[in-house]
């Protein structure tokens, strides 16, 4: 579904992605890993297009979505994206947030959306909050709600930014359960996370980034119990 070649990002004179190399099929679930400032999120923001890589290719649905002719927002509808600190309309209640890309961006008339949106939050949970505003939810219930606003526009990937390091410990479950429900149903998904566990669990591939470059990648079982790299196994030795 998604193929990365050499993927080079600099910011001024620092390069943080120093060709890097991934294939997303569909169905999987990629976990990516790394310390602090080694290039996750700027890889995830250059796979949808919210950084413009500086080098390389994206093929995304066999399309080169690098290429200047390639509808932007086409492939933004396509690919969803759930943050660290959620980022929520705050001034709009939880189901104004979810039905509002779908009406914009998608042309959805406002009763189908309104349908989409109760069938998703009842997923999530979080029926009885659809007239609460974000400002009324715990973090855990925030986070569930990204991602019901995420599903909303249908997405081919769910992209997910470490999307408990913002919780508190006993809301992270909560978050990590829609997500393993998620990827059950079969969405293809490629999430940053330091939830080991959750890695081990779900994952189909896991890949370990060090300084811009993937240093390791392969099957939880091998990274987790048998890593070749030094440095994986000095991070995994801190984090688990
Ligand atoms: P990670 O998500 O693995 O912690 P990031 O992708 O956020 O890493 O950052 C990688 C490097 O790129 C860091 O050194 C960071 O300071 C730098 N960086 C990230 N975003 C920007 C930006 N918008 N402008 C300048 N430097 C950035
Ligand atoms: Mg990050």
């Amino acid at each position: 579904m998604i193929k990365i070649n050499n993927i080079k990002k600099k910011y001024g004179k620092n390069e943080v992605l120093k060709g890097i190399d991934l294939n997303i099929k569909k169905g999987e679930i990629v976990a990516i890993l790394g310390p602090s400032g080694s290039g996750k999120s700027t890889l995830l923001r250059c796979i949808n297009l919210l950084e413009e890589p500086n080098d390389g290719e994206i093929i995304f649905n066999n399309q080169n979505i690098l290429d200047k002719k390639c509808d932007i927002n086409q492939v933004r509808q396509n690919i969803g994206m759930v943050f660290q600190n959620f980022n929520l309309f705050p001034n709009m209640t939880i189901l104004e947030n979810i039905i509002l890309a779908p009406i914009k961006v998608k042309n959805i008339d406002k009763e189908k959306a309104i349908d989409d949106a109760l069938v998703l939050l009842d997923r999530v949970g979080l029926l009885e909050k659809q007239n609460a505003y974000p400002a009324q939810l715990s973090g855990g219930q925030k986070q569930r709600i990204a991602i019901a606003r995420a599903l909303a526009m249908k997405p081919d990937v769910m992209l997910f930014d470490e999307p408990t390091s913002a919780l508190d410990p006993e809301m992270v479950k909560e978050v990590l359960d829609v997500m393993k429900e998620l990827a059950n149903e079969g969405m293809t998904m490629a999430v940053v996370t330091h939830e080991i566990g959750f890695a081990k669990e779900v994952a189909n591939k896991v890949i370990f980034m060090d300084e811009g470059y993937v240093l390791e990648e392969g099957s939880p079982q091998i990274i987790f119990n048998n890593p070749k790299n030094v440095r994986t196994k000095q991070f995994l030795d801190k984090v688990l």
